[in-house]
Formats: C-alpha cells, structure tokens, sequence
C-alpha cells in the first residue's frame, strides 16, 4: 500500500498515534491547530503541513483525531478542509468520538467527491495510544476497511469492523456507557474502603485479579488512591460522549438511568471548575455525598 498518511489533531491520543505509524514506516505528514506540536513531530521524522486541505493533497489516507463533532466538520468540511484538497479514491479515517448522525452526513459530502469516509474511533486511552494496543471499532465499507488494515494494526490490537457508517460510532458510544458505569463502581468501592479503614492498595491487588476487574479498576484506581487528576481523557470529553449517549438513546427512546445520573455527577464536576481533569475525578462527586475522601 501507498505509505504515505495524513495525519490531523496532534494531542494526548493523536501525537502518540502517529508517532506509531512512523515507527511502523509510514511516511507521515502532520496537522495541528496549534502548529509547535506539529513542529515538534518533524524532529521525528514527520512532514508538516499548513492546512488540512494541503494534508488531503499531499496523502490518500488521511486520518482525523480531534475533540468534538464540529471540530471533525471543521477540519474536513470547513474553509482550508481535508474536502478542498481531496482526490477521488482517497480515505478519510476519523478516529475522533462524534456524532453518529454527523458522521453519515460527513461520509456523504465525501463520496461526492469520490472519497470514502470509515469511522474508527478507539478505546484504550492514553496508554493504548502510547502502547499501540487501541481497540478500533469501524464502520464503512469492507472492502476500504480491509485497504485500511496496515494503518489499524500499526495503531490497535482489538480492530473490529461494525458495519456501515456511523455504527463504529454507535458502537464508542455504548463502550462510554461500560466505561462511566464501571467508573463509577470503582469510585463507589474506593469510598466504601476507605470510610472501613481498609488498606486501599491491598483492596485493589485483592479484587482486581477476580470478577471485578476492570480497565478502570486497574488504571485509574491508583491514581484515585494518590489524588491524581491529571486527565489521561478529561471530563469535557466524557460529557461530549455522555451527551451523544443521551442523545441518541432519547431519539431510539430507551432509558438509561445510571448513564443519566453520572452524567449529572460529572456536570456538577464540570460547574465546580473540574472539566479538565481526568475522568478518575468523579469520585470527588461521590466523596461529597459521604464527607470521605479518598487516599491522599
Ligand atoms: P486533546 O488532547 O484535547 O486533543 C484534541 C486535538 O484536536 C488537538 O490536537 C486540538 O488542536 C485538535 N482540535 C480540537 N478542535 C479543533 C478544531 N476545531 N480544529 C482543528 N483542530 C482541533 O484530546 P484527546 O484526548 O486527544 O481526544 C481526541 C479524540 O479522541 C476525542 O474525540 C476523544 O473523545 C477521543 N478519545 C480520547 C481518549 C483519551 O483517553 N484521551 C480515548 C479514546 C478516545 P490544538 O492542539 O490546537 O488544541
């Protein structure tokens, strides 16, 4: 395959990720809002580029890893976007969380121009970023998923295709409900713990090799127990997905109580100055309810 990719949104996922591909040998020219982090990928052997519409005329495989849903429009629709310099054939891979609906609509305007749209968005964090052991889910074509796999297996390990556009989306989303629900039953555990006077290392080790294991009982947990906040993924991103889960389950009309109620929890956070702290600091939300705090 061609080893040239674009790549857009350089930031804690995003720079990671395409210092992966280079290290697989991929000839990769960079994007960034916010040019010094792009410029800090050329000494890494990244080209760099001016625009997103200059990537798209330099590379057929574009990737876009940025906040929200208008920031994917933004990059790819808007003036100086990937649609301007765009050829027939090319690929964009959005790796972003978004919109479900968004991403139908973004896909349209591509193949417009004769261009594919896969939605590949990842789970993992940071660490699977860095690792280069993200879990892909994939909507799209088959046919340009499977073109795509070179560049997925240099990024994931976990790379799973869903179905069409918009379903790898679909599918983040209900990962973001496993992930808020399962978060929040660390946080809970770790106060219950801690007001019983247990040691709380020794509570983790314990439980996290049996059923109640999780990616956030392992990875966040004792970051809770140090009161570290630091944002592997901040929680203005998780209310993002919180707010598309809400969304679209009010649109298909089903009712998610527990996802509604950290989403609350996680707003109160967001009030009380806490949006760019990682999402670990939901317990803080539950230490108020009981007058505990946890570790320290
Ligand atoms: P981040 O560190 O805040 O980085 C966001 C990147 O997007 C930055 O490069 C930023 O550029 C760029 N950007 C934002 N708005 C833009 C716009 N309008 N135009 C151009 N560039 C724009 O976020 P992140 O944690 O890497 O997350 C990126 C995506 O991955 C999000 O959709 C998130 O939900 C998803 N995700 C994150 C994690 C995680 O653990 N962090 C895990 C799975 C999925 P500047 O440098 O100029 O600000």
């Amino acid at each position: 395959m061609d080893k040239r990719v674009g790549f857009i949104g350089l930031g804690i996922m995003g720079k990671p990720m395409a210092l992966n591909l280079l290290k697989a040998g991929f000839e990769v020219t960079v994007y960034n809002r916010t040019a010094a982090k792009a410029r800090q990928m050329v000494s890494q052997g990244a080209k760099k580029a001016n625009s997103p519409r200059e990537v798209a005329e330099e590379t057929a495989i574009i990737i876009t890893m940025v906040s929200d849903t208008p920031d994917v429009e933004s990059v790819i629709l808007g003036e100086n976007g990937v649609i301007e310099g765009i050829k027939p054939d090319s690929v964009v891979i959005d790796m972003s969380t978004i919109s479900p609906e968004a991403t139908r609509r973004i896909a349209v305007r591509l193949k417009e121009k004769g261009a594919h749209l896969l939605d590949a968005p990842v789970s993992g964090g940071e660490q699977g970023a860095i690792a280069g052991t993200l879990s892909i889910m994939v909507g799209g074509d088959v046919e340009i998923f499977e073109r795509c796999q070179p560049i997925f297996q240099a990024l994931g390990k976990n790379i799973i295709h869903v179905g069409s556009n918009g379903m790898g989306q679909t599918v983040k989303l209900m990962n973001q409900i496993l992930v808020a629900g399962t978060l929040n039953a660390v946080a809970e555990a770790l106060i219950f713990a801690q007001k019983s006077g247990v040691n709380l290392e020794k509570a983790i080790d314990a439980v996290k090799g049996g059923a109640a294991s999780s990616w956030q009982l392992v990875n966040l947990a004792p970051r809770i127990i140090k009161r570290d906040f630091q944002p592997g993924f901040m929680i203005d991103l998780m209310q993002k997905d919180l707010n598309l889960v809400m969304r679209t389950a009010d649109e298909m009309k089903v009712a998610l109580p527990v996802t509604s109620l950290i989403h609350q929890m996680y707003y109160s956070l967001q009030c009380a100055g806490e949006g760019k702290s990682g999402t670990q600091a939901l317990v803080k939300a539950l230490e108020r309810l009981s007058g505990v705090q946890v570790g320290g």
